[in-house]
């Protein structure tokens, strides 16, 4: 199997050392595999991507010494790709549209049961308002946020969910997790939820443009941080809906600051910005992030 992988940096910030570490790992997974590194510019956030950190981001790449095939693919450009994906789903009656907002979501889930999962992968786990009472006939509607209706999609999945769906991980979830990771239909339903696949002023969501996206690309190992591998299930459910071939994945450490928080992007103390103008070198940031001399 050939290996490709990519990078799909949001421009929305600088780069900073986790996005380094990141990169520069799949990066040389390409190279030791003699496959190729892709580079994909995850700009669906119109509001809060911006062409100057797109700029940056590009040339601190360079810096670290990362090379990509141009024109890269730029998720801004794909939105056709994605309503059509949105409206195979509608027309499976698999989403519903859902203008709840975050009071509303809160309100409706109240005090939460003693042991009852509460949190899923994109939040508070939205407690189904909208399902039963949203029109699912007609034309798919554009402006609002559409949900999947996690229940149905799970029924549609049956041949997947019925031994229980997997996913290759091949490097480590935040609790050890690697080799076949397993998970039922049940536990999507309890511990994810209906998610959102349209957003507001998007009309694409980040769970489906990368997995739409990875399958475009012809992606065959997905490497990224730790902090995606619960949203991995929703992967895998999606590429299983749409018919798409699931990639292996590859989920790393994140890198923390000193008191053992993730990094964010509005951590500008860790941009690689800051450490070029201190004079630092790419082996210098290649050491920091614990990856060796190459
Ligand atoms: N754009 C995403 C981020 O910045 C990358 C998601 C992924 O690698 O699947 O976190
Ligand atoms: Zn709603």
């Amino acid at each position: 199997m050939t290996f490709v992988t990519r990078f799909a940096p949001s421009p929305t910030g600088p780069l900073h050392l986790g996005h380094a570490y990141s990169a520069l790992l799949a990066c040389d997974m390409a190279t030791s595999h003699e496959g190729s590194f892709l580079l994909r510019i995850e700009d669906i956030d119109r509001a809060r991507s911006r062409p100057q950190w797109e700029t940056r981001i590009f040339d601190d790449l360079h810096w670290l010494g990362i090379t990509w095939p141009t024109p890269v693919m730029r998720q801004s450009l794909r939105l056709d790709v994605y309503e059509h994906a949105l409206e195979t789903l509608w027309n499976n009656g698999l989403l519903y549209p859902c203008t709840c907002n975050r009071r509303d979501i809160a309100a409706a889930v109240g005090a939460p049961q003693e042991g009852a999962p509460l949190l899923g992968p994109d939040g508070i786990i939205y407690p189904g308002t909208c399902r039963k009472k949203s029109d699912r006939t007609g034309p798919m509607p554009r402006t609002v946020p559409l949900r999947l209706d996690m229940v149905a999609a799970v029924d549609r999945t049956v041949d997947l969910f019925g031994k229980s769906a997997g996913f290759q991980e091949d490097g480590v979830g935040p609790e050890g997790e690697t080799g076949w990771i397993t998970f039922s239909g049940q536990e999507m339903i309890e511990t994810i939820g209906d998610v959102v696949l349209s957003r507001r002023d998007m009309g694409t969501s980040y769970h489906l443009s990368v997995v739409l996206d990875d399958a475009e690309q012809g992606v065959s190992h997905v490497v990224r941080g730790q902090d995606l591998f619960e949203a991995t299930r929703i992967h895998i459910l999606l590429q299983s809906l749409l018919g798409l071939t699931s990639p292996v994945y590859h989920h790393h450490k994140l890198i923390r600051d000193d008191t053992g928080k993730r990094l964010a992007k509005r951590d500008d103390a860790r941009a690689i910005a800051k450490y070029r103008a201190e004079g630092q070198s790419p082996a210098d940031i290649r050491a920091m992030v614990g990856l060796c001399h190459r």
